[in-house]
């Protein structure tokens, strides 16, 4: 009959939409020979950061940090530390006493940093951050005080010494002109200068990931790594200093500064890197550059599954075939509302009305496609992550001649932190690539600030023995 029919069109052009979805989403699975080679293709680049002869044209720059071990409970006094860089801008006050009780007491103060300051003049930037710093110290009443302080900065730096970093290229939101290629030490106490309102002695540029490597290691020694799964991506390590041939000496280790975002700028993950990917890329603010971070941090992640979602919309098979407003804006997908959807505990409902919040009108069926698509693109992520950090333990591992080993990761992150599924499908992808080592991830609580002070203490105390 006609009826019949016409059911049969219907279950038909249904049946073809489901696969179609399926295809384009299974772009975004990675088997183990490809997680395997992401693996060892970080390996290669980690070797061509540290080489003397390959470090100018590598991606991963492997970068010194002048931070040459973890600390020793001996650190001691009141420092200032400012966090620039995650999803949010803080002002610290980190109080750490040594002896039989350590203790560290922090306070600390968000601030906003609006748009056009991120990507206006490295001047106004600058001067925004030392007026944040001046209404900090009145909040405190320590305008007096001229406090040692650490800046933690989490964007790729090359370092001479402990404090100087100079800015190599802007990463995540940031686009303040006249900073690249400049000493962002130099460029905060200009402003502190300007200002002529306090003095303060900058001690310390810390990337994110040493801070947070140094705050776990403060509790746990054996921790001698740093990950940061957040707005970006990036992982630091105690490495060898016989294998940093960019640092004179052989004595010893040195924390290096990965900068693993840039992982893939040669091409090398373009057989896995999907036409979303692509276009994520190319309407970012850096395109071509940090191609690892922009798969696999809350920053980028959003932004896949909108141009996903578009697409299946413009196919038809979405919100009606209805690209509305809400969906064209850039960035509403935040790592909160990704985790959100991605809630077990959420009912269909509730999704609906996550999106209904962010402006995205959807039926029973639209919101479990979303769910899906949310699904395969922070697990793809976690998997790609997790080969990185594969390839880092199995790094030190071998550095040490050590058939097995035990080894600590400090991580912090918004990504980390907030995401259901992130963490544990990232910490099974480094178990399955890496066997030989049992790695132990410890939640930096408030990471990189107090790891910015206690970098700092250390800092102050080598330069009193400098003097003496
Ligand atoms: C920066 C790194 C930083 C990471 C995490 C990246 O975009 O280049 O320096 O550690 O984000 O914040
Ligand atoms: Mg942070």
């Amino acid at each position: 009959s006609k009826g019949a029919a016409m059911v049969t069109a219907v279950a038909y052009r249904l049946n073809d939409q489901r696969r179609q979805i399926t295809e384009t989403l299974a772009k975004f699975r990675l088997n183990n020979d490809q997680l395997l080679e992401v693996k060892n293709r970080m390996r290669t680049e980690i070797l061509n950061g540290l080489g003397k002869k390959t470090h100018d044209s590598a991606t991963v720059k492997m970068w010194p940090t002048y931070v040459r071990s973890i600390p020793d409970g001996s650190e001691n006094g009141d420092f200032l530390a400012l966090d620039l860089g995650g999803t949010n801008f803080r002002v610290l006050l980190v109080k750490i006493r040594s002896g039989k009780r350590r203790t560290v007491e922090m306070h600390n103060k968000i601030y906003a940093i609006p748009m056009e300051v991120m990507q206006g003049t490295g001047e106004e930037l600058f001067d925004h951050i030392v007026h944040c710093i001046s209404d900090f110290l009145d909040y405190m009443g320590m305008k007096n005080a001229r406090l040692p302080m650490g800046f933690t900065f989490s964007f790729p730096c090359r370092q001479n010494s402990l404090d100087e970093g100079i800015l190599v290229t802007w990463t995540k939101g940031f686009k303040a002109t006249d900073c690249e290629g400049e000493d962002v030490v130099g460029l905060l106490r200009e402003g502190i200068k300007r200002r002529e309102e306090f003095e303060l002695d900058v001690v310390a540029v810390v990337n994110d990931t040493v801070g947070t490597m140094m705050t776990c290691a403060y509790e746990e020694p054996s921790c001698e790594v740093g990950l940061i799964a957040g707005t970006g991506s990036n992982a630091c390590y105690m490495e060898e200093m016989r294998n940093i041939e960019t640092v004179d000496g052989d004595e010893g280790r040195m924390c290096v500064n990965m900068e693993w975002g840039a992982f893939g700028d040669n091409g090398c993950l373009d057989d896995i890197r999907t036409e979303y990917d692509r276009i994520v890329d190319d309407f970012s603010l850096n395109p071509g550059k940090q191609r690892y971070e922009k798969m696999c941090s809350g920053m980028y992640l959003g932004e896949i599954v909108r141009n996903i979602l578009i697409d299946l919309t413009k196919r038809g098979f979405l919100f009606r075939g209805q690209i509305s407003e809400a969906l064209k804006t850039r960035s509403i997908f935040e790592t909160k509302f990704l985790s959100q959807i991605e809630s077990d505990r959420l009912a269909l409902l509730q999704v609906r009305s996550i999106l209904q919040h962010l402006g995205l009108d959807s039926t029973c069926d639209d919101s479990i496609i979303v769910k899906e698509v949310c699904g395969i693109v922070s697990h793809r992520a976690a998997q790609i992550c997790g080969a990185g950090m594969a390839a880092v333990v199995d790094k030190i591992r071998e550095n040490r001649g050590l058939n097995q080993m035990d080894i600590t990761v400090g991580v912090d992150g918004t990504l980390y932190k907030l995401h259901p599924h992130f963490s544990g499908v990232m910490h099974q992808t480094v178990k399955e690539l890496a066997p030989k080592c049992n790695v132990n991830f410890l939640l930096s609580e408030d990471g990189s600030g107090k790891g910015a002070a206690l970098i700092t203490a250390v800092g102050c105390r080598l330069r009193e023995q400098e003097r003496k």
